[in-house]
C-alpha cells in the first residue's frame, strides 16, 4: 500500500531528538507560553524573512485572527476562492464577515484575477474589505495582481499559506507578501505538528501586537482584558516538535520537487495534464495534482485497486456546500472550480517515497491511460 502521506516514515529518523524535546517540556511543566514558543516564533520569522511571527492554535484560527486584527467586522465582505479547503471560508464566516467566492484559474487552481475583478464590479453594494488568496497545493497565487487590486479597492490581504509554507513568489516567502500570512502546521501539511498548530506572519508591528492580544483572551497583561479575544494560543509541546522538524523542511520540500519533476517527465505524452507552475513561483508540492479532461473517478479507482491512495482535493466546491447555502450561490456559478472538483486527483508525492514506489505509481497510471 502506498498512502497519500506516510508520517511514521517521516518521524522515525528524528524520533530521539523529538522525544528529548517533548520530555524537556514535561520536566519543566511549562505547557503554556514557555520560552519555547518565542524561540519557535523567532525561527519562523528568520526562515520566512517575516518581521513578525505569532504562534496560534491552528491554521483556521490563524486566518480568523488575521482578519480580526486587520479590522474586518461582522457584515464585511471577504473574497476567497470557491475551490479550496472549507477552512478558508469557514474562518471568514466565523468572524461574522460574509465569504464572497471567486472562481479559479484552471492552470494553477489559484484564485482567478478576472473573477475577482468581476466580483468587485458586480457586488458593489457589499462592503468588501479583504481578500484571502489561497496558495493551493503549494504554489502562490498571482500576488502582484492581487496586491494591485487590493490597493485600488482598499482591501486587506490575508494569504492562506496553509499548504505553502516554504514556497516562494518572486524570491519572497509565501505568507509574507500580503498584510498577513496564515500558516497551518496540521500534521499532514509540509511542516506538521503532533496535533493542531498554526502561525500568523506579518510585517506590521501594530498587527503583531494585536494578534498577540487576540490569541490570548484579549490580554496584554494578566487579568487586563483590552478586547474580546480568543483562546488561540500555540501549545508549547507543539512548538518544540515544530522547531525540531523545521530544520528538515527544506530538504523535504526539495524531495517533493524532485518527485514532481520525475512524475512530470514520466507522464509526458499521456492523456493527462501535469501541474503548471506559475511565473515567479517556487512550488513546494504539498500536493501533486494531475488533471484529466474527464472525471478522475476511474483513475482513482484503478489506483486504489493497485494499492495506491489518490484523492480529489476538493470534491465539492465551497459555493455548493450546505453550510454556505445562505449565500445563495448556484451550480454553474464557478465553472472552473466545479470542473476541477471532478477532473483532478492528487497522487502521493511525499518526501519518503522510494524510487521503486515512484515507478510503481507511474506504471500504474500508464496502465490505464496509455
Ligand atoms: C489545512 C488548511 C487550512 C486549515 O488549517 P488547520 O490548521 O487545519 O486549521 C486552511 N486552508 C487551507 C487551504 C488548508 O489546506
Amino acid at each position: 500500500m502506498i498512502p497519500i502521506l506516510d508520517l511514521k516514515k517521516q518521524i522515525a529518523p528524528m524520533r530521539v531528538e523529538i522525544d528529548a524535546a517533548i520530555k524537556k517540556v514535561i520536566d519543566t511543566a511549562n505547557f503554556i507560553f514557555g520560552k519555547e514558543i518565542y524561540a519557535f516564533e523567532i525561527e519562523v520569522a528568520r526562515y520566512t524573512n517575516a518581521k513578525y511571527a505569532v504562534g496560534v492554535s491552528n491554521g483556521t484560527d490563524a486566518i480568523k485572527l488575521a482578519l480580526v486584527a486587520l479590522g474586518i467586522k461582522p457584515g464585511d465582505g471577504v473574497i476567497c476562492p470557491a475551490f479550496t479547503y472549507y477552512a478558508t471560508a469557514g474562518a471568514i464566516a466565523c468572524t461574522g464577515a460574509i465569504p464572497i467566492f471567486a472562481d479559479i484559474d484552471p492552470d494553477t487552481y489559484n484564485i482567478s484575477i478576472l473573477s475577482v475583478e468581476n466580483v468587485l464590479k458586480y457586488k458593489k453594494k457589499l462592503k468588501i474589505k479583504a481578500i484571502v488568496p489561497v496558495h493551493l497545493y503549494g504554489q502562490c497565487a498571482d500576488m502582484d495582481s492581487i496586491l494591485k487590486i487590493a490597493r485600488q479597492n482598499k482591501l486587506k490581504v490575508v494569504e492562506d499559506t496553509a499548504q505553502a509554507f516554504g514556497a516562494e513568489y518572486k524570491g519572497r516567502y509565501a505568507g509574507t507578501i500580503g498584510d498577513c500570512g496564515a500558516v497551518s502546521f496540521f500534521p499532514g501539511k509540509n511542516l506538521g505538528a503532533f496535533g493542531d498548530a498554526g502561525m500568523v506572519l506579518t510585517n506590521s508591528k501594530i498587527i503583531d501586537e494585536k494578534l498577540r492580544i487576540l490569541r490570548n483572551q484579549g490580554n496584554k497583561k494578566k487579568y487586563d482584558h483590552l478586547v474580546i479575544g480568543y483562546n488561540n494560543r500555540l501549545d508549547t509541546i507543539q512548538a518544540v516538535v515544530l522547531n525540531v522538524k523545521l530544520k528538515y523542511l527544506d530538504s523535504w520540500n526539495k524531495k517533493r520537487q524532485g518527485n514532481a519533476e520525475y512524475f512530470n517527465e514520466q507522464f509526458k505524452g499521456l492523456r493527462i495534464k501535469t501541474p503548471i507552475v506559475g511565473k515567479y513561483n517556487i512550488h513546494i508540492y504539498h500536493q501533486y495534482v494531475l488533471r484529466l479532461n474527464t472525471s478522475s473517478k476511474k483513475l482513482i479507482e484503478h489506483l486504489r485497486n493497485k494499492g495506491i491512495d489518490s484523492r480529489i482535493y476538493y470534491p465539492v466546491p465551497l459555493h455548493l456546500q450546505k453550510c454556505f447555502k445562505y449565500l445563495n450561490y448556484r451550480k454553474g456559478d464557478f465553472p472552473e472550480s466545479e470542473k476541477a472538483a471532478v477532473q483532478t486527483l492528487a497522487i502521493p508525492v511525499y518526501p519518503d517515497l522510494t524510487g521503486q514506489e515512484l515507478d510503481y505509481i507511474v506504471s500504474s497510471i500508464r496502465e490505464l491511460l496509455q
